[in-house]
């Protein structure tokens, strides 16, 4: 692979607490322009935060947030809403993110009249123009969110989230919440909505069988911190941590989409983010747990090009921070 670095979305660390949960704590990540980086965890790993903290949607408690050169951290409230039109949000459930009220129409309109776009034709025609780019037409303009299937919602969210152009789209479990059949029709839209305006993709998801084909790299989550990430390829075919192993024996690889909860290989539950293990803190529920584990961090390093891994069975080095 030969990506294109573009935006350091992320240069260095941030953390982020909430309350005294460090609900993300001391991650650090690139996204290169035109990919899409997978980032995948079960609930309560951090994956959301993360995402809200790059928009800053949530404030980070530390770090840095670096997109085309600009520190968003550092950025204005004016600023910030400039940086908006390049950064949007697709939700997992588009009924809870559309205005029930609104039309579609109105929906779609908001994004433009919050960037400026005065002329009322104009917003029309762009309305217009993006329902066709996502497969709805004049017809569902006129109708309200609940009017709609969940997938049809679904394009309406994505067709408000692509109304000012922006750059880098963060998916928080965009088809979660969708039928199987209805999540490949989104997802193949997805795709080529990233073919025809160039976006770059934050793919956040529960599983590793749904970000499988969509993602160039992916990153995988562990109750706030990255346990492992590279291209798809590797993670796929020989991922290195634990966890990682652990969640991939639980996605078929045929069918992906199939699975039920009973097959999950993972065994326990996962700890209460408030109060993380010590050391490692997928030490509790790994098969490979050492002694050094217990009470050692594993750092997050660089094992082999473009492939980062914290775990003690791959580096001696910890993680004093
Ligand atoms: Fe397992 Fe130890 Fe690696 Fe953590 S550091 S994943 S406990 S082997
Ligand atoms: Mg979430």
């Amino acid at each position: 692979h030969h990506l294109k670095k573009y935006f350091p979305v992320t240069g260095g660390v941030f953390k982020r607490k909430m309350g005294e949960v460090k609900a993300v704590d001391d991650i650090s990540f690139q996204v290169y322009k035109g990919e899409t980086l997978g980032l995948v965890g079960e609930s309560g790993c951090g994956k959301s935060t993360t995402g809200r903290v790059l928009l800053r949607l949530l404030e980070a408690t530390e770090g840095e947030i670096i997109f085309e050169n600009k520190h968003v951290s550092r950025l204005s409230s004016k600023e910030l809403k400039e940086l908006r039109k390049e950064m949007q949000l697709i939700f997992q459930d588009p009924l809870a993110s559309l205005n029930p009220r609104h039309t579609v129409e109105k929906i779609l309109e908001e994004p433009l009249l919050v960037h400026g776009v005065s002329s009322k034709e104009e917003r029309k025609r762009l309305v217009q123009e993006m329902l066709s780019v996502v497969g709805l037409d004049e017809y569902h303009s006129k109708r309200y969110p609940h009017q709609f299937s969940g997938g049809q919602r679904q394009r309406v969210g994505i067709a408000r989230a692509l109304m000012t152009h922006p750059k880098l789209i963060i998916a928080d479990e965009p088809v979660s919440a969708l039928d199987v059949s209805i999540q490949s029709q989104v997802l193949n839209l997805l795709k080529e909505l990233q073919r025809k305006f160039e976006l770059t993709y934050i793919f956040i998801a529960h599983d590793l069988g749904v970000v499988r084909h969509i993602s160039d790299r992916v990153g995988v989550m562990y109750l706030g911190r990255l346990v492992e990430l590279t291209e798809s390829s590797a993670l796929y075919e020989e991922p290195l941590h634990p966890y990682t192993k652990s969640l991939l024996a639980s996605v078929p690889i045929a069918d992906p989409t199939a699975r039920d909860e009973e097959e999950m290989v993972l065994a326990g539950e996962m700890p209460s983010p408030a109060n993380p293990p010590k050391g490692c803190a997928f030490h509790t529920r790994c098969v490979e747990c050492m002694d050094i584990c217990k009470t050692e961090r594993p750092a997050y390093v660089e094992i082999k090009p473009d492939h980062y891994v914290a775990c003690h069975l791959y580096s001696d080095s910890t993680d004093h921070a």
